[in-house]
């Protein structure tokens, strides 16, 4: 057994069953965790702990499988409270008719602050205890993140055009550089650059992103290849796919990860391959628009590290990563028509290892290894539809739903006990995402 003795023992999570993720596919049963210093310090059978650690306090989940916090690779929190505004449409419609002139009427500073808020409880509740977060006044989603005890990966976004937190080109880097001062080491808050699409930042801002980014030593994070539309436009534009013109710009690094990916060409798998790009699949969000598919198996199989994310909850609708391991699941077997493709545990690794590897923490989350930080989730599988629990892996992908997690730990700090968030005031914030629905629609 490793043990990390750079801390002293505080807890102990015991539990029926634990996925530690690494190595793929193990599940250890009656095994317990033992935190220290908000990291994970060992993982041992519970029979042991009485005698090895007396005297340290011990949670029990006896009907439980504890497994690293989710981690979601791809979002945009405060979008939360334009869930369910606009439906049924294509992406382009969706985003030019209803989402930007809605942006631009009522995003502000309180915008954010309680729609992060109602996104980061629908998150904690559901298990993820992660997550990359793209929308305009990044500072106070960090804020959020360190006042719930939240781990937020936070985009510096950059555009174009002038929008209502940043006026210019100079003025988005000028801001998300200060940012990035400002959460530099910081244990819960990351940095990554966050250009919103190539068909959205020109080639000069990413040359001076790129820049900046080998500087300063952050990663990149865009939406990129996400409909057919998007290819064909860059194409008339500059000649160039969209993957190809970010290659020309020096971005196509292991440094890069890409959101959706649905159109790629065979020469553009073995590219990401190479450079060791990570792709966030989107499957529910890309669905929903019938943006096309993410060959997420394909990719898998080629050696990319291939990630899950839910994008914003206005197009997906909720911010539910085991929909989203479910949906990637299943969604793979169809498109391969071969029901092996993408297996459970392969799914759960996406939804875990591979997002924290695509956010540049695969050190520190994303597996129950000793020495990194205490991102725990406890999922209760003594449920009608979890029962009998004859394959714990793939009880939690195929059969499990996000209200069966009671508990999570980020930094071995407690986030939801029982079912209850203890960092953040639900009624407070659903009532004030009531106020926002009355704002809105006016109701
Ligand atoms: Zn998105």
């Amino acid at each position: 057994m490793a043990f990390d003795r750079s801390h002293a023992p505080e807890l102990v999570i015991a539990a029926r069953w634990v996925v530690p993720i690494e190595p793929r596919g193990v599940v250890l049963e009656r095994h317990a965790v033992v935190i220290g210093g908000g990291q994970i310090l060992a993982l041992l059978p519970a029979a042991e702990i009485e005698r090895r650690f007396p005297g340290i306090p011990i949670v029990d989940r006896p009907d439980h499988v504890l497994l690293p916090g989710l981690v979601n690779g791809h979002t945009h929190a405060a979008m939360t409270l334009f869930r369910g505004l606009a439906d049924d449409l294509s992406l382009d419609a969706w985003l030019r008719d209803h989402i930007w002139p809605a942006e631009t009427r009522w995003v502000s500073e309180e915008f954010v602050r309680d729609g992060t808020r109602l996104a980061m409880l629908e998150m904690i509740r559901g298990g993820t205890t992660c997550a990359n977060d793209m929308y305009f006044f990044p500072e106070v989603a960090a804020g959020l993140a360190i006042e719930h005890g939240f781990r937020l990966c936070v985009g510096l976004i950059l555009l174009d055009i002038p929008t209502v937190w940043a006026a210019s080109s100079d003025e988005y880097f000028s801001k998300g550089l200060e940012i990035h001062d400002q959460y530099r080491g910081h244990p819960l808050v990351q940095t990554i650059f966050a250009p919103h699409a190539p068909y959205s930042v020109g080639d000069r801002p990413l040359e001076r992103l790129r820049l900046l980014a080998d500087e300063i030593g952050i990663s990149v994070h865009t939406h990129l290849h996400e409909t057919a539309s998007e290819i064909e436009q860059s194409m008339s534009a500059t000649g160039d796919r969209p993957l190809a013109r970010l290659n020309r710009l020096g971005l196509v690094t292991s440094t890069l990860s890409a959101a959706h990916m649905t159109q790629l060409l065979p020469q553009e798998i073995a590219l990401c391959a190479e450079r060791r790009v990570s792709i966030v699949h989107c499957a529910e969000s890309n669905l929903k628009l019938a943006s096309g598919c993410c060959p997420a198996w394909e990719l898998d199989q080629t050696g990319v590290n291939v990630a899950l994310g839910t994008d914003g909850a206005a197009s997906n609708n909720d911010l539910d990563m085991f929909g989203e391991m479910r949906t990637a699941a299943l969604l793979a077997k169809l498109v391969a028509g071969d029901s092996r493709a993408l297996p459970a545990a392969t799914a759960l690794q996406m939804a875990t290892l591979n997002g924290a590897r695509a956010l540049g923490l695969g050190d520190r989350i994303g597996s129950l290894i000793p020495g990194k930080c205490a991102d725990i989730i406890a999922v209760n599988l003594a449920h009608p539809a979890t029962s009998p629990v004859n394959n714990v892996i793939s009880q939690l992908v195929y059969s499990a739903n996000c209200d069966q997690v009671t508990d999570s730990w980020i930094a071995g700090q407690p986030v939801l006990t029982n079912g209850n968030a203890t960092t953040i005031d639900e009624r407070d914030v659903l009532r004030r995402a009531d106020a926002w629905r009355q704002r809105l629609i006016g109701a």
